[in-house]
């Protein structure tokens, strides 16, 4: 599952991100899960009910503090659901792929991303927006790596209240 698929799909469906932001309708199921990374036999069947359960899993994986807390989160996941790694030959070309079960697939294929972002890449970089109004999850991709925000429209806007704050607080 590309990893920007995978937040829109926490963001757009968990409860915690809509309930912050104040967003009691979820996007349209079919534009996103198009995009997840799972047989067209498990994306259309896919309800909001399942897909809400989903965020909100792979949130809890997010909103768990420190790479350890994240690490033990996704190894215990991957060990409950059934998925195991394949290889395959296609035109050819010989592919790293995995299985799983129907019913685990959405789930495996966000933990498999998961487990490449951490393990591959810094396992710092994930998070939850720090804005008061907001619980948006993101995958910092810039190359500090410093990232807070969800946004750059909740940047500005804790910004301009903190702005706000000192000028009230100024003699
Ligand atoms: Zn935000």
């Amino acid at each position: 599952m590309p990893l920007d698929t995978l937040v829109e799909l926490v963001n757009g469906w968990g409860v915690e991100p809509r309930r912050a932001g104040a967003r009691s309708v979820v996007p349209p199921l079919a534009d996103h899960v198009g995009r997840a990374g799972v047989p067209a036999s498990v994306a259309d069947v896919l309800t909001d009910s399942e897909l809400i359960q989903f965020a909100d899993t792979v949130f809890g994986i997010f909103a768990s503090g420190g790479t350890a807390a994240r690490v033990a989160a996704i190894s215990g996941l991957l060990t409950r659901i059934d998925v195991r790694p394949d290889l395959t030959l296609e035109d050819g070309d010989v592919r790293r792929r995995w299985w799983a079960d129907a019913d685990d697939a959405l789930l495996a294929a966000a933990l498999l991303a998961l487990r490449a972002q951490l393990s591959d890449e810094d396992p710092a970089r994930l998070g939850v927006c720090v804005d008061g109004g907001c619980a948006d999850i993101y995958i910092d991709v810039s190359p500090a790596g410093r990232r807070r925000f969800c946004s750059v429209t909740c940047q500005n806007r804790a910004r301009a209240a903190r702005y706000r704050r000192t000028r009230r607080s100024a003699p």
